[in-house]
């Protein structure tokens, strides 16, 4: 109510108000404050900014995760450079980002992948129900467009309102451009037992995406082995990713 007068204030729009205080305080208690590139608008039109939001407490099936680095990928750029409403999956506000590393800070029920505190590697979504994820092809899943792309699903609310959140999260099941998001459980690797340190998982991130595109291309799709000659065009994150794979195949 601060701001607002109460003298001479009717008793039925006082409780009106009162009910309202009470609503913001308790949403901005379910919530925990982060940093997030928030997408407004498209890149070129300038939408993107750095900004305090808040972070929804995570549900069945999530976890809230603190990025410790995020790589970026051209499918960033691409899906945040298309005017909303241009496409299903073209909508603002929304942060992006989907080569996400960090720590757990929280688990929401039902999570049996990562305990609060573990080192955490993310990638992609998937819907673990249908024949393709059956069959163990979770990047072909049926619904990999609107579970990556889709929604929106309200994560992040900005700092300067209260209530629901209203900024969409979850892109790749992870929203890796904020310093905490909610991720969906079958988007994360527990890596603790691979890394040693925060430095070394900071440099992983890319293996969400980039890293296992190039490199799985050479060694799962094509199964090249050291008696084929392979052509890689462009040398970014996955071409130099699919020369790694290139070595280790021989
Ligand atoms: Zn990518
Ligand atoms: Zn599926």
């Amino acid at each position: 109510m601060s701001g607002r007068a109460s003298n001479n204030v009717p008793p039925s729009l006082l409780r009106i108000w009162q009910r309202e205080e009470e609503d913001r305080r308790l949403s901005a208690s379910r919530m925990d404050s982060a940093k997030a590139i928030v997408c407004h608008d498209t890149h070129a039109n300038g939408g993107w900014k750095m900004e305090q939001v808040g972070v929804r407490k995570p549900g069945e099936g999530e976890l809230l995760v603190e990025m410790v680095a995020s790589g970026i990928c051209h499918t960033d750029a691409m899906i945040g450079g298309i005017p909303g409403g241009a496409a299903p999956i073209a909508f603002y506000p929304r942060v992006l980002g989907h080569e996400g590393s960090g720590y757990v800070k929280e688990v929401g029920k039902g999570v049996t992948v990562a305990q609060p505190g573990d080192p955490v590697l993310l990638s992609f979504a998937f819907c673990n129900t249908c024949d393709i994820c059956k069959a163990g092809h979770y990047s072909n899943c049926i619904d990999f467009n609107d579970i990556n792309f889709g929604g929106p699903y309200r994560d992040f609310t900005l700092a300067s309102k209260s209530g629901e959140p209203e900024i969409g999260g979850q892109f790749f099941g992870q929203s890796s451009f904020a310093n905490l998001s909610i991720v969906r459980q079958c988007s994360v690797v527990n890596a603790k037992n691979l890394v040693k340190d925060k430095k070394e998982l900071q440099l992983f991130a890319p293996l969400g995406c980039g890293i296992q595109t190039g490199s799985g291309t050479v060694i799962n799709a094509a199964k090249a082995t050291s008696s084929d000659v392979i052509l890689i065009m462009g040398l970014g994150g996955v071409g130099l990713s699919a020369i790694m794979g290139a070595k280790i195949q021989g």
